[in-house]
């Protein structure tokens, strides 16, 4: 299959046959609750896996949670609690949701909390590689000292800093050698949580949280990895640089996929906009169905906005896919799938083209319920109907989420306890 690869800037080609696919995906901060952007990223990769496993691949998948971070530190206080309780209470929430989606769970869902460790070990291997300091408590790393800063957002060293800024950067921390410099370990500040370290008490840095989570999952390097595209830059460009630092290898992962952001009423849907759209406000109104079939028809790669009325026609939609699933047909000639198949196929190796998958099925819903009409047997077509539902998370006439749905998000969530 093709995926489009955020480092290249090109489609490449992706073997997934007979593979194990190592996926990650960067996981929420769990300060509040799931809105519709995030159900997009996530549900945007339950496809690709749910079709590298139809394509014959085994995908070990890890996503993350920021458990510890300015944000739920933040944020406790103002909500009359800590940042603990807080982010159990958020990340039990957003699981919750991702099994009313019939969302995939990971395989493994690493907190940062439980990876100290491995942070401060790699934090001395970069200082010891020479691309990181010690400063007054702090550990910082040195971005002069990495000439190949920039190689996955492509934006020009001099149009860094002013990104950096709006997204969590502190330009006139005056530990710092250079304001681009990002922190891998912080001092703690009073009434802050902290860890000990070499460097004296503190916490870790978000972006070496997820390099030191990958490399415990899985090693120097992995197949894909993927987040909002929000997290390019300086997220994922951070990532990099820390990680093949620390490894010697000449790559982190062979490609990278960012989902694209979902808009609201002209803006960026974000919480400090405050036009949110939450996930579990839509489910009271619709089924996991239509909104799956909703998000499906937004390719994950281009930026959409949120469209009430597109919400309805999905739910049409799918009572017309559950009688297709459903129709009884007779005994005439057996309804031909495979022209069906091959396209629907073909949309989804086409870096997962899943408005073009979605507009195949609904087409072939209509095509088989005509065939059960004029008594032809369906019962192979809607064997292979089913299946492709499935990929795009679809459970038709079945009620609640696939099982290991429920039982594999339960076992994460039973690490996260909220009274
Ligand atoms: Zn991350």
């Amino acid at each position: 299959m093709k995926l489009y690869n955020t480092q290249s800037r090109e489609l490449e080609h992706f073997e997934p046959q007979n593979k194990t696919v190592r996926l990650y995906v960067c996981g929420i901060t769990p300060y509040d609750t799931t809105h519709l952007g995030h159900a997009a990223t996530y549900c945007a990769f339950d496809v690709l896996i749910r079709f590298l496993e139809y394509r014959g691949a085994t995908v070990n998948y890890a996503q993350n949670v920021t458990d510890i971070d300015d944000d739920t530190i933040r944020e406790a206080p103002k909500r009359g609690t800590n940042w603990k309780d807080l982010g159990n209470y958020w990340t039990a929430h957003f699981m919750r949701d991702m099994i009313a989606l019939n969302v995939r769970p990971p395989n493994h869902y690493p907190r940062a909390t439980e990876t100290i460790a491995e942070i401060i070990e790699f934090d001395k291997a970069l200082i010891e590689k020479g691309c990181a300091y010690e400063s007054g408590g702090s550990v910082y790393f040195h971005v002069n000292a990495y000439e190949k800063f920039g190689q996955l957002s492509h934006i020009p060293r001099e149009e860094m800093l002013a990104i950096a800024n709006e997204r969590g950067n502190f330009p006139d921390d005056p530990k710092k050698r250079a304001p681009l410099d990002f922190v891998l370990w912080q001092a703690q500040a009073p009434g802050e949580p902290a860890w000990d370290s070499p460097w004296g008490p503190g916490r870790p840095g978000w972006h070496i949280e997820c390099s030191a989570m990958n490399y415990k999952t899985f090693g120097p390097t992995i197949d894909i990895h993927g987040g909002g595209a929000d997290l390019v830059f300086p997220h994922h460009e951070c990532e990099i640089a820390q990680t093949v630092n620390f490894t010697g290898e000449d790559y982190f992962a062979k490609i990278w996929m960012h989902a694209a952001m979902v808009g609201y009423e002209g803006e960026k849907m974000s919480k400090s906009l405050g036009n949110l759209v939450m996930v579990s406000d839509l489910l009271k109104t619709y089924t996991p169905d239509a909104i799956r079939l909703f998000l499906a028809k937004h390719h994950y790669r281009f930026p959409w906005e949120f469209v009430h009325a597109e919400l309805d026609a999905s739910r049409a939609q799918c009572t017309q896919l559950t009688q297709a699933a459903q129709a009884m047909g007779g005994d005439g000639n057996a309804m031909d799938f495979q022209y069906a198949r091959e396209h629907f196929e073909n949309a989804l190796d086409n870096d997962l083209d899943s408005p073009r998958a979605a507009a195949v099925l609904c087409e072939f819903a209509a095509s088989l319920l005509e065939h059960a009409d004029a008594r032809r047997d369906v019962r192979d077509a809607q064997t292979w109907f089913r299946r492709a539902a499935s990929i795009l998370g679809l459970r038709l006439d079945t009620f609640g989420p696939e099982a290991h749905v429920r039982e594999g998000w339960e076992r994460h969530l039973n690490r996260f306890p909220t009274e």
